[in-house]
């Protein structure tokens, strides 16, 4: 019998296919190779060998090309991987691809992982003496007049320097040559006296290294969390391992890469998805050399290989920004533990607001958690203030005492905070005359009004149109914008205050990768300003002369028909809290409801977010959700409602009969029609994970095997963090 290669292919089925081996080489386990797939050649990844083959050996294809000697996924993230795609319900193939950086999925030789610089050629320099050159290409040149620079270096100095480094190369100016990664860049520079919390905790978990144990690092925002990190991190560098650190979003990459390497004097790899292809590549294969001692990352660098692991961190563990909601949905953080489970290292998950699930784990013992209450630096924790909106009069959106506290802020020469979390001028645009309002056609949900572009914008699906100049249904010239967005509260404030400069913040000013730190950056930190923005002020950036934080209107939380939107709101709030008084000066923060008596709103600020957390855990018990049970969410979505009735109810049929099993639906989603799209789903809960685990799989083939399956889009989601 000759060998059959079992191989995972980047194609949405589950299941592996069998090839013959390829003439030459010796395929492994591990090793990527070009196989036929229908029509197509497609690279996949050798998952196992076997003896003998599913079916008849006579019928299989041959491997076209072994693309490894050895294995390029080692033994634990082979596994893991395998463990993945299972409790997802992934296609293998699609859990092996989203593990390779892009460039590693090709059927092409692996690139070099030295350093990437770039100079001068003879040319350049003279173009550079000439000053011929405009904008960014001239910005470059001067740059590199010096000497040459890592493409890493250039990144940090000129955000966006390849497009003109391709220009200038093209024209022969610059050369890029590649070099070995130097040991230590830079010496370490001083770690801060420890305080005893902070002490403490770098103790226990550093008595845990060389061994699996997840620890939950409670601490807000200021509370010197990173510099736990890198007390541990330094720690394990001294015994020669890897420490990975994952972080939510790229926002906060750049000024953690900088404090990480100016700390450790060692090279920062980071991987995250704005990187281009080649240096995602390239520190993703260093690391798997083991060259790569410190990894920061987003969500998809839980995928990096780590050889001599030693810890990984995961940085704001409750943001939902760790769970991917398409294709593999996957949670990073999750991951993170069965990765460090196999590794053989601890965990340290931090946040100032856990997540319930973390909390749950930490009560049952499966965590141990470490407290940081205090901020080293800043004098108290803000004072905080409930504001009645009722019966006031609202100055777009804002009442008398909001705007009373902004006023005293910066009339102290202090910044002012002013949040929001909604984008645009106004969430609806309506007819006074006749109650019309703007919906977008494709969602059947009100349009936004963005007033300076003149648009209505639909946020779930961006259909846009023009803003009308009257009422379509009516003719009425009579359109009223109605509540608040940032665009809003950014002109009402200038109006307010024309002597302050005012800043808005939200994904329509920082469309562009850097944006958001530069137009921090221009904020001086001895004088007046008030932001205005939406969650994206949440984080990054420490602000020392930030004193208020003034939160416009939380109450749609507040409504919410998601169970996690008490959770998510108590998170944000706290989280936008903790921006007022990180330095020496005390904070304030005015929180303005219709719902001052909320028992949410009340326990958060009365007690702080453990004990409201304590709250709505309990309530999860008593009404056995989530982390008291376990969900699956089966979406559905067709042009035709029909479409879509007719698989929910095939699918519901074909579920084993089990009382353990709670069934919701079919029913229509929150948002039953969404990009022209209607939409269902089924959710299926369960007290234990491992009865509902026992009949995924078989289900999930049966739904593959639906006619009904075909007229649809349809995705299962495990443990789901929102059900739209
Ligand atoms: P977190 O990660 O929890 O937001 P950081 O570690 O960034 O907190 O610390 C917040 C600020 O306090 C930083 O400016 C940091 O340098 C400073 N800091 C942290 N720990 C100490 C300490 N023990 N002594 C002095 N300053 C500290
Ligand atoms: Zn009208
Ligand atoms: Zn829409």
């Amino acid at each position: 019998m000759p060998a059959v290669l079992r191989v995972a292919l980047p194609v949405p089925l589950p299941g592996l296919f069998d090839y013959l081996p390829p003439t030459v080489g010796a395929a492994c386990v591990g090793s990527r190779v070009l196989v036929p797939f229908g029509r197509h050649k497609l690279v996949g990844m050798v998952v196992a060998i076997d003896a003998e083959a599913a079916v008849g050996s006579s019928r299989l294809k041959q491997v076209l090309r072994l693309l490894d000697d050895g294995a390029l996924l080692d033994p634990e993230l082979m596994q893991t991987l395998a463990w993945a795609a299972d409790y997802w319900l992934g296609a293998p193939g699609e859990a092996y691809a989203n593990a390779l950086p892009l460039a590693l999925r090709e059927a092409k030789p692996l690139p070099p992982i030295g350093d990437e610089y770039w100079s001068l050629s003879g040319a350049g320099r003279s173009a550079h003496d000439a000053g011929s050159r405009r904008g960014g290409s001239k910005a470059l040149l001067g740059l590199l007049a010096a000497g040459a620079l890592s493409a890493q270096d250039l990144s940090e100095r000129q955000p966006g320097w390849r497009e003109a480094a391709r220009r200038l190369a093209a024209a022969g100016l610059l050369e890029r040559s590649e070099r070995p990664p130097p040991d230590r860049s830079s010496p370490p520079s001083l770690a801060p006296q420890l305080s005893d919390e902070q002490q403490q905790a770098v103790v226990t978990v550093g008595a845990s290294l060389g061994q699996y144990q997840p620890f939950l690092l409670d601490g807000v925002t200021g509370s010197g969390k990173t510099e736990v990190y890198l007390a541990l991190i330094e720690q394990v560098l001294a015994q020669g391992r890897q420490a990975l650190l994952l972080v939510p979003e790229i926002g906060l990459a750049p000024q953690t890469v900088r404090r990480l390497r100016e700390r450790l004097g060692v090279i920062v790899e980071v991987l995250h998805s704005n990187l281009s292809e080649g240096d995602r590549a390239r520190a993703w294969l260093r690391a798997r050399a083991g060259s790569a001692r410190v990894i920061l990352g987003t969500r998809s660098a839980v995928f990096t290989p780590l050889p001599q692991a030693g810890l990984i961190i995961v940085d704001e563990e409750h943001d939902s920004a760790y769970k991917q909601q398409e294709g593999f949905r996957y949670h990073a953080r999750d991951l993170a533990l069965v990765r460090a489970r196999a590794l053989g290292v601890p965990v340290l998950l931090g946040s100032g607001t856990p997540s319930l699930e973390s909390l749950a784990n930490a009560e049952a013992g499966r965590y141990r958690t470490l407290h940081l209450r205090a901020r080293p630096g800043a004098i108290r924790p803000p004072q905080v203030q409930i504001i009645d909106m009722r019966a006031q009069r609202l100055e777009h959106g804002m009442s008398p005492a909001l705007l009373g506290a902004v006023a005293d802020t910066v009339a102290r020469g202090e910044q002012a905070l002013v949040f929001r979390n909604r984008r645009g001028y106004a969430p609806v645009l309506l007819c006074h005359a006749c109650g019309w309002h703007a919906g977008c056609p494709r969602c059947d949900r009100p349009l936004t009004l963005h007033a300076g572009r003149r648009q209505l914008i639909c946020h779930h699906c961006d259909y846009r149109q023009r803003v009308p100049a009257a009422c379509p249904t009516c003719g009425a010239g009579d359109l009223k914008p109605q509540g608040q967005g940032t665009e809003r509260l950014e002109e009402a404030l200038l109006a307010q205050f024309p002597q302050v400069p005012v800043l808005r913040v939200d994904r329509e000013t920082t469309r562009r990768r850097d944006a958001f730190e530069q137009l921090l950056a221009t904020l001086r930190d001895d004088q007046p300003a008030i932001l205005v923005g939406t969650q994206m002020l949440a984080k990054g950036h420490d602000l020392p002369n930030l004193t208020l934080v003034a939160i416009v209107g939380v109450d749609e939380g507040l409504h919410s028909i998601d169970f996690r939107a008490g959770e998510r709101l108590a998170q944000l709030v706290v989280q936008v809290a903790g921006r007022a008084g990180r330095a020496r000066k005390p904070g304030r923060v005015v929180l303005q409801t219709h719902q001052p008596e909320h028992p949410l709103l009340r326990s958060l600020l009365a007690h702080g977010y453990a004990a409201a957390a304590r709250e709505l855990l309990a309530e999860r018990r008593l009404i056995q959700l989530p982390p008291y049970s376990y969900q699956v969410l089966l979406r559905a979505e067709a042009p035709q409602r029909e479409q879509v009735d007719a698989f929910l109810a095939a699918a519901h049929a074909a579920l084993p009969v089990n009382a353990q099993l709670q069934i919701a639906g079919p029913m229509s989603a929150p948002m039953p029609l969404r990009a022209g799209r209607h939409r269902g789903q089924l959710l299926l809960e369960a007290a234990s994970r491992r009865t509902l685990h026992g009949m995924l799989r078989s289900w999930q083939l049966a739904l593959i095997a639906l006619p009904s399956a075909r007229k649809v889009r349809w995705s299962l989601d495990v443990d789901p963090i929102d059900l739209y």
